[in-house]
């Protein structure tokens, strides 16, 4: 047992639900933590599965130029991850070798890949839905699951720096997307209410950087265009969001170029459930033995 566990961190770590790496944000899960998640992943497709969504599963890697293309790295350029990768030749490898053993800077000869890690599970789709042309009558609906990077290392477990988020997305005309995202909002709360979990839900903004930022996440606000549902996890003050609700308006159609059927720019939104935090949630409010766990919970979950 650990001596001074303070934290719910500590907690986790100690009880092995999670796994320490020596890096802020990036864990080993248990085989009880995962579990949790796939019962978790199973509840959310109980609710979502009957909509007829295409399901597509991304690597956690994206192709760089097309998220240079997505504006990213105009909003969250302190959070992106990209992947490096050696190409020097002998001399520079016996450079890097040399310098590695010595403690010092050995990243010279390192340049960008064409991969970089993804922020969003959603991120990766657009431009593939633009490529297959109009959208049908319906307009889309993709069911996504992905390791996604952000740079934001912490000692609150539920910010790490790779995290799984399932994503639905819709893509299609503004009355079939809001339409699409009042369902959710209302099926979210029949879904954590199964769980258990005290929430609240409220107007959000996406963390843009910097001064002109402000501004976009003003914008983003007053506009409504993001709610979360929040949930009490490592502060009563501050709850976590866990359920993301987010209308991107035109604003991916504009840039990728993708049509409704009657050809105009299409509208999107997505829901994203981010699978940690709720897991972390459920340890939080009905302890960390999941036998223990109130029937009702244990019912929604493994019933
Ligand atoms: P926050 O405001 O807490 O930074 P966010 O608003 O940036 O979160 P989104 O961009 O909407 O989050 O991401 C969708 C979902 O992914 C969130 O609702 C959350 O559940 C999850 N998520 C986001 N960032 C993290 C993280 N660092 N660690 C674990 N889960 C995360
Ligand atoms: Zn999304």
């Amino acid at each position: 047992m650990c001596n001074a566990c303070n934290t719910f961190l500590d907690k986790l770590i100690d009880r092995g639900l999670l796994i320490e790496t020596g890096v802020d944000g990036l864990y080993g899960r248990s085989g009880a933590f995962e579990d949790v998640i796939a019962r978790f992943d199973a509840l959310i497709t109980r609710f979502g599965g009957g909509d007829g969504a295409e399901i597509i599963r991304f690597p956690p890697g994206m192709n760089r130029a097309l998220f240079e293309k997505s504006g990213y790295l105009k909003s969250f350029p302190n959070l992106a991850g990209t992947i490096h990768a050696f190409s020097g030749n002998d001399a520079a490898h016996a450079r890097l070798v040399e310098r590695l053993a010595a403690g010092d800077d050995w990243t010279e000869d390192q340049r960008l890949t064409d991969v970089v890690l993804a922020p969003a599970a959603c991120y990766p789709l657009y431009p593939v839905i633009a490529k297959r042309g109009p959208l049908p009558e319906g307009g889309r609906l993709v069911d996504l699951n992905s390791y996604c990077f952000r740079h934001e290392p912490s000692k609150d477990p539920a910010r790490m720096q790779m995290f799984r988020m399932r994503e639905y997305v819709r893509i299609g005309t503004p009355e079939q997307v809001t339409e699409f995202r009042a369902l959710w909002l209302e099926r979210a709360e029949q879904l954590i209410g199964k769980l258990a979990l005290p929430y609240h839900l409220d107007v959000a903004n996406d963390p843009f950087f910097g001064r002109a930022g402000r501004l976009l996440a003003n914008n983003q606000r007053d506009q409504r265009l993001k709610f979360e549902l929040l949930v009490p996890i490592e502060s009563e003050e501050k709850p976590t969001a866990c359920l993301s609700f987010n209308y991107h308006q035109d604003h991916f159609g504009t840039l990728w170029g993708i049509r409704t059927a009657a050809d105009e720019t299409a509208h999107t939104a997505c829901v994203g459930f981010g699978m940690e935090r709720v897991a972390l949630a459920l340890f939080k409010h009905h302890g960390l033995d999941v036998e223990a766990w109130p029937a009702t919970v244990r019912e929604a979950l493994w019933g």
